[in-house]
């Protein structure tokens, strides 16, 4: 199974689909990436929050697959984002991981109230320049937060990283980093089992008509339109199916269907909204 991978305003290239690990258990994630890497994954998305950078470290060295054929993504929570902390923070993160650097370090949150994302930022482009990240960027930014960066820094984020599945599409955002060269990255993609959204006629019907699970039609909807995606399952056989989605197209019909599926004034949303994390 090959994935597909996509070109970032870094530089560098990035698996269109890998696995994430939030909420993956400590202790089971070196077992739950090793099924990832043994499927065939080769992105893992984890965080400093998650509690599991040692798990997904220890699946690294495991695997004796080479570190160039590997994209891994971690971020920076929110209590380190003033003065020098994200150093520290990449620092305890690359320690954890036992790597010399990520692919990809991310901006956890804006955390408006706070008021030291674009601090956080400069100190991300900081890291970058050291080497510490290959490529760097934010998650879940909105266009006032995209553009506060813009206006402080010359580096704009390679990708951003937000909730998004077809209930709730956060038009604005895409819309912006679209023309900005900033690429998308889908959290949540399967509304985090909370969104009825494996029940929707529309997917079903996708489903049935490709010999599918729902699961795959939507993961397939995300590959389709661009974004980059990492579902979370802790099953190996759905691992495996989250990753067998290459070997076949919605029509332009279905991708319009599901779609059409955004729920009004964000009514899909599933989680926290940026401006209520702080
Ligand atoms: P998700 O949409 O991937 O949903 C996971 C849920 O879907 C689980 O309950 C799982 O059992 C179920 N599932 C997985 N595969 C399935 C299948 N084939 N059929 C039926 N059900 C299936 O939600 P998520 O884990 O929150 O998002 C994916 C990743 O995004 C995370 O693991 C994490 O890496 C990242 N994430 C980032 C943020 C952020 O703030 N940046 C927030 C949440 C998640």
């Amino acid at each position: 199974m090959t994935v597909p991978t996509l070109a970032l305003n870094s530089g560098f290239d990035i698996p269109q689909l890998g696995y994430g690990v939030f909420k993956v258990d400590a202790a089971e994630t070196e077992r739950n990436v090793l099924d990832a890497f043994e499927a065939g994954y080769r992105h893992i998305d984890t965080a400093a929050i998650y509690g599991n950078e040692e798990g997904v470290g220890r699946a690294i060295a495991a695997s004796g697959i080479a570190r160039d054929e590997l994209f891994i993504t971690t971020k920076l929570w929110n209590n380190r984002q003033s003065g020098d902390q994200p150093q520290q923070a990449i620092a305890e993160s690359l320690e954890k991981l036992g790597l010399e650097f990520v692919d990809l370090y991310l901006v956890h949150w804006p955390t408006p109230e706070r008021g030291t994302f674009v601090n956080a930022w400069q100190q991300l482009v900081a890291i970058r320049d050291a080497g510490l990240s290959r490529s760097i960027g934010v998650s879940n930014f909105l266009v006032e937060h995209l553009e506060a960066i813009g206006r402080e820094s010359d580096v704009l984020p390679a990708v951003n990283q937000i909730e998004l599945h077809p209930a709730y599409q956060q038009r604005e955002a895409t819309q912006w980093c679209t023309e900005h060269g900033i690429r998308i990255e889908a959290w949540g993609p399967l509304g985090q089992g909370k969104y009825p959204l494996l029940e929707e006629p529309a997917i079903v019907a996708a489903a049935a008509a490709h010999g599918k699970s729902a699961a795959q039609i939507v993961l397939r909807w995300d590959i389709q339109n661009g974004t980059i995606v990492f579902p979370k399952s802790t099953n190996p056989a759905r691992i495996r199916e989250n990753l067998d989605i290459f070997d076949f197209e919605l029509s332009g019909d279905e991708m319009a269907s599901i779609t059409a599926l955004e729920r009004a004034d964000g009514a899909g949303r599933v989680s926290s909204h940026p401006l209520e994390v702080n």
